[in-house]
């Protein structure tokens, strides 16, 4: 592998950090690609929003900052599980926030939300300038998702900042506010414009890091197409086909050490590709937290992931009568929208013993699902990565997902063709990794699971599609070079943005 051009200073600004604050795939991103760029000799720091008492541990040290209107504090966290060392900054809007950093116990949003993350953002760029912490300036920002995009537009306003990276993990996520925001948060008016942060009459915080930043990336090379087109663009397709040249798509890796089924705290049995006993007792262990009993014949399908239409949560609910006159059992783990939380609960009282589901947010079952599982349903409707299906695949459990985004970079059709005929004659070349639909409906959903379930019937060809899964590389090897190329470039172009070589256009 080659060596980086140098050793680069990185500081990471997001809303979530595995183990410190997790929802969903960026959590698990912020952890683990720090990690990789700290082994390729890079100087990293993570700021993250203190949400409250469990971010603590380890050695704590509290760094003042002095900010245009005073001074604030940042703790720095180290802890043996983390890393690099994590800033936490510190306000009253987040600080009540508990374990969930977006949503109030009844499931809306905090009604803070503009303040506290713009000012998240002023201090991710008042690091960036060099002006809070005179003694640690990074060379590079790297900004993930709507909560950070005011950090590039902040950053756009100092004069030495850092370069300045976005990274998209869902285009979806926009961060809409009233445009007074601005006003209140100090930032002028003349960002209010649509080549600036105006969205629709509001402001979206997003269009801060498309806008500004030095560099844009996304999860993987096909949603980076497809963000370009109006189906997934979500409104922003136009800003981002104009800045295309800048954005790269970067497939994510996963923490192949926390990952990892021959050594993982989290399950029981231990397993590799050479001997699969350990993933046949996890997955009797997987039923027996519901009581049932595991049978050869009945192929278990898991689930892990939010309940949300963007998952295709409403596609599986809709297909279990169909599925379930097949030899299926399911095994549900996921929360999200109030409505799927009910339907989920519905279906197992409807179909006990066979639709088995937990509602809640659970890292140790969800290593249970996915090492016990035979097969995991994703049937979403648009996936800028998706790290589930890795994990599942790491633990042989065989992917049935959509052709969409990072599931169609990953997920290779057993069925295609050329593997068929590789397979027949017994070429190396086989190199299936599960199940495509071709879209998000409920009858591909079940024709796929039924391609799957004949596989499934075969068991010699099934264990080398579990195998094949194993054998993936979803390191973070190939993705941690392509990062350094993106943040070289940014440092080339620093304090560019979307209006490259128009000064007038600059806020
Ligand atoms: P997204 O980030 O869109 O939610 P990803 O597939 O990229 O989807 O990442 C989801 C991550 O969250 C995975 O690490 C998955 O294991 C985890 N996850 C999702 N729901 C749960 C849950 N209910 N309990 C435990 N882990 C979960």
């Amino acid at each position: 592998m080659q060596a980086p051009a140098r050793s680069l200073r990185v500081l990471f600004v997001a809303a979530e950090m595995t183990p410190l604050v997790k929802v969903g795939g960026l959590a698990d991103v912020v952890a683990a690609l720090p990690q990789a760029l700290v082994e390729r000799g890079h100087e990293v720091r993570v700021l993250l929003p203190a949400y409250g008492a469990h971010m603590t541990g380890g050695s704590t040290r509290l760094m003042s900052m002095t900010m245009s209107d005073g001074h604030t504090s940042l703790a720095e966290l180290r802890r043996p599980d983390l890393p690099c060392p994590v800033w936490l900054f510190e306000s009253p809007a987040f600080a009540g926030r508990g374990h969930h950093p977006y949503s109030r116990p009844d499931g809306t949003a905090w009604p803070d939300d503009a303040r506290a993350f713009g000012e998240f953002g002023r201090v991710a760029a008042g690091i960036a300038a060099g002006t809070v912490l005179p003694d640690w300036q990074p060379d590079i920002v790297h900004c993930h998702d709507w909560h950070t995009g005011l950090a590039p537009a902040w950053m756009r306003l100092e004069p030495n900042a850092a370069a300045s990276v976005f990274t998209i993990h869902n285009l979806a996520f926009t961060g809409r506010f009233h445009p007074r925001v601005l006003a209140e948060l100090g930032l002028p008016e003349s960002l209010n414009r649509p080549d600036m942060l105006e969205f629709h009459g509001d402001v979206a915080f997003i269009k801060g890091g498309l806008c500004c930043a030095d560099e844009l990336t996304t999860v993987s090379p096909r949603y980076a197409q497809e963000i370009l087109t109006p189906e997934f663009g979500n409104g922003l397709e136009g800003l981002l086909r104009h800045r295309r040249e800048r954005l790269t798509g970067i497939l994510n890796g996963i923490d192949s050490r926390l990952w990892n089924p021959a050594s993982d705290p989290l399950i029981e049995h231990a397993f590799d590709d050479t001997d699969l006993t350990g993933k046949s007792r996890e997955r009797v262990r997987l039923l027996r937290r519901w009581g049932v009993a595991a049978t050869e014949d009945e192929a278990v399908l898991g689930w892990v992931g939010r309940l949300t239409r963007q998952k295709g949560a409403d596609l599986l609910l809709d297909a279990l009568p169909e599925l379930f006159q097949r030899p299926l059992r399911l095994v549900v783990l996921g929360s999200g929208e109030p409505e799927l939380e009910q339907a989920v609960a519905a279906a197992a009282k409807r179909w006990p013993g066979r639709f088995l589901a937990h509602s809640r947010f659970d890292e140790a079952l969800a290593h249970g699902v996915y090492a016990g599982a035979d097969m995991l349903a994703m049937p979403s409707r648009f996936e800028p990565c998706g790290l589930s299906q890795l994990y599942a695949m790491r633990y042989g459990t065989v992917p049935v997902t959509t052709a969409v985004g990072g599931l169609a970079d990953t997920v290779f059709d057993a069925d295609a063709i050329a593997d068929a005929i590789a397979d027949a004659l017994g070429l190396a070349s086989f190199n299936a990794t599960g199940f495509l639909m071709a879209r998000a409906t409920v009858p591909d959903l079940i024709e796929t699971v039924d391609r799957a379930l004949t596989w499934y019937r075969d068991q010699r060809r099934w264990q080398a599609l579990m195998r094949n899964t194993m054998g993936r590389d979803s390191s973070w090897t190939t993705a941690v070079v392509a990062y350094e190329k993106v943040y070289e470039s940014a440092l080339a172009r620093r304090g560019r943005g979307l209006h490259d070589g128009n000064p007038e256009m600059n806020a």
